[in-house]
């Protein structure tokens, strides 16, 4: 029997693991960098979670979400986004009483039934951070900030910050009337899922990816020019904080983000290098979802980017991740009678943090070199029965050819030469 991996999903191969180490520890390292630490919650929460604050009309919950019942009936989804678990652990554990500002930063799969295509999976990898406890607008600009300092610290340049204000649920209820009366004449001529958003979410009418439903939202009202004061203030003073932090933006009004849950700021960020709409990150406000999810009335902003389209973006524009680890020396053993004393020599080396490479099964000079030239050590260490009875070794140095006789000690003499060449 032959099994496939499922579709929409991807191994992460030994010859590219070390790029995801590298992005996600460079991640990690941002993150410190702003006092942001790590939270890991589970893959799997229950399937209310999401449904609550994500919004039933949105099409992570109405087509993407993956729901599955256990074994006593209770009804679970693999995460599809990573904030609504990170506020529920903030709530469960009471980490308001703690501190009033909790910077939090999460790094894990998500899972999401969508069509599978380049740089869109079904299990895909995101980083996020939630800022909690503050609405001043100086925090939104200092979360936009982090991602695109991180962005253009990785070396990417073509970045384009796309921002908007989807208000306050007050402002939103003045706007969504003001879409109904603008889509009503050309609702028989929307997509079924149009009809539906009309009457629960019709915000979503303008994200619609169905190629005859585009035509019908040119000139549709501007969220902006529905926002209420304090709105309308929160939103300049943001611009005005990403301005004086010489972050460039450009207002979108069409950027609605799929989740119920955001307030006032939304925004996203585009790697021009790969297609017109190619979102590497997004995120936004959301002053309302703490208390919807059975906390206090704590205001937050967060975003999350996906690592898939980062490694993409990056390989487009030749950035090295890192190395692919080798080993220090490759340990070459001639003759029977030495085979013994390698071990122990192997484990004096091992034990001062060397990473030497050794393979019993392989008996030839030449497989062995092979093996050596193949592995990427830059060294060989070569040791014979004439070698062990003279007690040294051979340290040859892969890259000039260069070769030394060591003695056979309890490794001090090759660890000086390899610890130097690190
Ligand atoms: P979203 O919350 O949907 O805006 O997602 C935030 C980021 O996660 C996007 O900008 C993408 O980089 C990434 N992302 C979202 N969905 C997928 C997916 N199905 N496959 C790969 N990356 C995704």
């Amino acid at each position: 029997m032959k099994y496939n991996i499922p579709r929409g999903t991807f191994d992460i191969l030994p010859q590219d693991s070390y790029k995801w180490q590298f992005v996600m520890d460079s991640f990690r390292k941002i993150a410190s960098r702003f006092g942001y630490e790590e939270i890991s919650t589970p893959i799997f929460e229950t399937a209310e979670l999401f449904e609550r604050s994500s919004g039933e009309s949105s099409d992570v919950v109405q087509k993407e979400m993956y729901r599955f019942t256990d074994r006593k009936e209770r009804i679970f989804a693999l995460r599809p986004e990573g904030t609504a678990p990170v506020v529920r652990s903030y709530v469960e554990n009471h980490m308001d009483v703690l501190s009033s500002r909790t910077k939090l930063y999460y790094i894990g799969p998500m899972f999401r039934y969508d069509r599978p295509q380049a740089g869109r999976y079904r299990q895909f990898y995101q980083y996020g951070i939630e800022f909690i406890g503050s609405d001043n607008p100086y925090y939104d600009a200092e979360v936009i900030a982090i991602e695109m300092l991180w962005l253009q610290e990785l070396g990417l340049k073509n970045l384009r910050l796309e921002i908007n204000s989807v208000g306050c649920p007050t402002c939103a209820a003045d706007y969504d009337a003001a879409l109904r009366e603008f889509f009503r004449p050309a609702l028989q001529d929307l997509c079924p899922d149009c009809v539906k958003r009309f009457d629960l979410k019709p915000r979503r009418l303008l994200d619609c990816k169905v190629a005859s439903c585009k035509p019908f939202r040119v000139g549709a009202p501007s969220q902006l020019d529905y926002l209420d004061a304090p709105c309308k203030e929160h939103f300049a003073k943001v611009c005005e904080s990403l301005t004086a932090m010489d972050i460039s933006y450009i207002i979108n009004p069409a950027i609605v983000r799929g989740l119920d849950y955001y307030t006032n700021t939304a925004f996203e960020i585009i790697f021009e290098g790969l297609g017109a709409q190619y979102s590497l990150a997004g995120g936004g406000r959301y002053n309302g979802l703490i208390e919807q999810i059975g906390g206090k009335s704590i205001p937050a902003i967060g975003f999350a980017g996906g690592f898939e389209r980062l490694l993409l973006a990056l390989e487009k524009e030749q950035i090295e991740l890192g190395k692919r680890i080798c080993p220090d020396a490759y340990l070459i053993c001639l003759g029977e009678k030495a085979r013994l004393a390698i071990y122990t020599y192997l484990n004096h080396l091992r034990q001062k943090g060397l990473y030497i490479e050794y393979d019993p099964d392989k008996s030839s000079l030449k497989a062995q070199f092979k093996a050596a030239d193949s592995s990427g050590a830059s060294y060989a260490i070569i040791v014979g029965d004439s070698e062990l009875e003279a007690k040294t070794v051979n340290l040859k140095n892969l890259v000039t050819g260069e070769q030394v006789s060591l003695p056979l000690d309890g490794g001090e003499a090759v660890y000086a030469i390899l610890h130097q060449d690190h």
